[in-house]
């Protein structure tokens, strides 16, 4: 742990609440972006990308004014309301600004003001909004999981984080290769698929930040706590039949207990 010194934390949480207004949008535009590439995007959403159109009220559609985006004192300030219409602006925005900043706040105080404190805090983020996106549509974009892999072997090759390379690259190629092969076999017997090509690279790109031995520990969490999840939905009649949990948010928040406790204590956890 480092002595963090209140100006930097704060730097740390304001940076993070800004980088968390960024993360709406990715969370927003992402996923249709992914549709209209499959010509499946609503028709209303059709020519949109990361920066156009220009933020505006999704139900009086007027555009926001640069006071309207202020990430967290926006909202506070408008009292959660569209300045325009009074339509109420979901509670997920500021949500998802504090949480962010929160885990630049906490990847700071772990690592200080370093490089490493700036990869981790953009591995959080990353898997934050694939979370989100996993759990909302069922898709985790490459824009986001290849990203995720290519930064891993960079903060890797940099000494940004503390995995020699080669584990790195071994992580990335056991990551996606072992996941395929389930989902494979799993398909061969039940002619069913259970899970979509973006596990496997969200998988390989979590190799490509862990190695591939705290890959072992990693799918086992998810695994349980993704079923754990799933009987729970089942037994409160709120997973519809044909329908399935996500497992994106399992793997990533299996990965951060894993960097946060170390692959060992999730060993334990597991009576291996
Ligand atoms: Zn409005």
């Amino acid at each position: 742990m480092n002595e963090l010194s209140f100006p930097s934390g704060l730097l740390a949480l304001t940076f993070g609440v800004v980088v968390g207004s960024f993360v709406n949008v990715l969370i927003h535009r992402l996923p249709l972006m992914v549709m209209q590439a499959h010509e499946a995007a609503p028709e209303s959403e059709v020519g949109l990308d990361i920066c156009q159109p220009a933020s505006h009220c999704p139900n009086c559609h007027t555009p926001l004014r640069a006071w309207h985006l202020l990430p967290l004192l926006s909202y506070v300030w408008l009292k959660g309301r569209c300045n325009f219409c009074q339509h109420p602006i979901g509670v997920i925005y500021p949500l998802i600004e504090t949480v962010t900043g929160l885990l630049w706040l906490a990847c700071a105080w772990r690592w200080g003001l370093t490089p490493s404190a700036l990869s981790w805090a953009c591995f959080a983020t990353s898997l934050l909004a694939l979370s989100v996106i996993d759990w909302q549509t069922t898709l985790l974009p490459d824009a986001l999981t290849q990203t995720l892999l290519w930064t891993g072997l960079i903060a890797s090759s940099m000494r940004w984080i503390a995995l020699p390379l080669d584990e790195a690259v071994w992580g990335a190629a056991v990551g996606y290769t072992s996941l395929w092969l389930v989902a494979f076999v799993f398909e061969q017997i039940t002619h069913q698929e259970g899970m979509g090509a973006g596990d496997f690279k969200l998988f390989a790109a979590l190799g490509a930040w862990l190695g591939p031995v705290p890959l072992i520990p990693l799918v086992f969490l998810a695994s349980m706590s993704g079923m754990l999840v799933g009987i729970a939905l089942k037994a409160r009649g709120q997973l519809h039949e044909g329908r399935y949990v996500p497992f994106g948010p399992f793997l990533a928040m299996a990965a951060g207990l894993l960097v946060v406790f170390g692959p060992n204590t999730a060993l334990q956890w597991l009576g291996l």
